[in-house]
């Protein structure tokens, strides 16, 4: 068995899988992170490895489309030879036609925007529960710690339920990766309001 890592790296640059992922490389090779709240491009793609002047992330490029994907590096490996039809030991291991570009992102965007979505739905209802049933009953009562939740949280969730529901495909994205999300969705784990951290496909 060749070595898939090694045959997909020597076959293939950062430049030629992100553009392929439908990133828009610049010229120097810098595009916007897809690790951290990118606004402007600030991970540099070489050759053989990328770095992040934001977030500090590095790898090479199955690591890359490791966590671009949420997958592990062996299944990120054998998805590039996949998707860019890179013969392994002189046979095409994983025969299939390259994606279109962008089809795959704007697949994996779809699955986001709906979890965020559910997530912010799921809290927000919680919230409001909460403002209901925690508010203090008598003047001098102590506010019960939900109730100070819900009053703080909830124009934001409501506001982040806004954009989510908006036309700014960008601001849509931005919020999808936006570490408030995590946040959230593990404050609901923790409270047994949704069962498992949600894992992200790519039909093909
Ligand atoms: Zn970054």
């Amino acid at each position: 068995m060749p070595n898939l890592f090694e045959t997909v790296k020597q076959s293939i640059t950062l430049r030629e899988v992100a553009e392929g992922y439908g990133f828009k490389v610049s010229h120097s090779g810098m595009i916007v992170c897809p690790f951290h709240e990118d606004k402007y491009p600030s991970m540099k793609l070489n050759e053989q490895c990328y770095y992040c002047f934001g977030c500090g992330a590095k790898g090479d490029v199955i690591n890359f489309v490791a966590r671009l994907f949420e997958i592990r590096n062996i299944e990120a490996a054998k998805k590039i030879a996949f998707d860019f039809n890179i013969a392994c030991d002189g046979k095409a291991l994983y025969t299939a036609t390259v994606y279109k570009k962008r089809s795959v992102i704007s697949q994996l965007e779809k699955q986001k925007e709906t979890y965020t979505g559910q997530i912010l739905t799921q809290y927000y209802r919680l919230l409001w529960e909460w403002e209901k049933e925690y508010s203090p009953k008598a003047i001098g009562d102590d506010m019960n710690p939900k109730f100070i939740e819900a009053l703080q949280q909830m124009d934001y969730i409501e506001y982040l339920l806004d954009v989510l529901d908006g036309n700014d495909k960008e601001e849509k994205a931005l919020l999808c990766n936006n570490p408030d999300i995590k946040r959230i969705e593990k404050h609901l784990m923790n409270l047994g309001v949704i069962k498992q951290k949600k894992e992200f496909n790519i039909e093909h």
